[in-house]
């Protein structure tokens, strides 16, 4: 792990190590299997920053007959929330009867989170879950609460493993913090 970072002159530092986001990506995905157990559910992937976490909870879950799809949502511009959450990719999916797991990098504001279930839920799907990487409780406008989390997380700004700045930085193997 690189001991500090430096993207668009800010600093970060390590914050979270991949055996230990591994190791917690194991544990939620062991909750969804056996919640999800008898369900063949569709996994929505938030394009962009939870395409790493899906791609590795989706494979731990290990639910045969699962299916994945993807949307796009944005409300970021540098390192806040601009308190408008933009649909960029829409769903092309049917999801009338399916359990739906939504997989999200990170819940702030919670805002998006509730524009995308509300979305969602007008198709008449079985049921809907949502599992996040990154809680960071204090910042919620919202009360919203996440299903599943990896971790939960104060409200500092966080890069790597999917999270970007401004489009960079998202191969990062680790996650770091905003340096204060
Ligand atoms: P919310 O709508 O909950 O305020 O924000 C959710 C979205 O904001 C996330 O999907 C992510 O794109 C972005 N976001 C929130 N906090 C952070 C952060 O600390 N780092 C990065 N890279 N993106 C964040």
């Amino acid at each position: 792990m690189e001991e500090k970072v430096i993207v668009d002159g800010l600093t970060f530092v390590p914050y979270l190590r991949r055996e230990e986001i591994q190791k917690q990506v194991k544990r939620v995905a062991e909750q969804i299997r056996e919640d999800m157990a008898g369900s063949s559910p569709l996994f929505l992937c938030v394009l962009n920053g939870a395409f790493i976490f899906a791609a590795d909870l989706i494979r731990e879950v290990g639910l045969n007959g699962c299916s994945v799809s993807f949307v796009r949502y944005k409300s970021y511009e540098g390192t806040s929330s601009t308190g408008k959450v933009k649909q960029l990719i829409g769903l092309t999916e049917n999801l009338e009867g399916k359990d739906v797991v939504i997989i999200e990098d990170i819940v702030d504001t919670g805002l998006t989170a509730v524009q995308m279930i509300a979305d969602i839920k007008k198709q008449n799907p079985a049921s809907v879950r949502f599992a996040t990487l990154l809680h960071k409780p204090e910042s919620s406008k919202t009360g919203f609460q996440p299903d599943y989390v990896a971790f939960s997380i104060p409200p500092k700004f966080i890069i790597g493993y999917g999270l970007d700045l401004d489009g960079k930085v998202r191969n990062l193997k680790d996650i770091y913090m905003v340096e204060e």
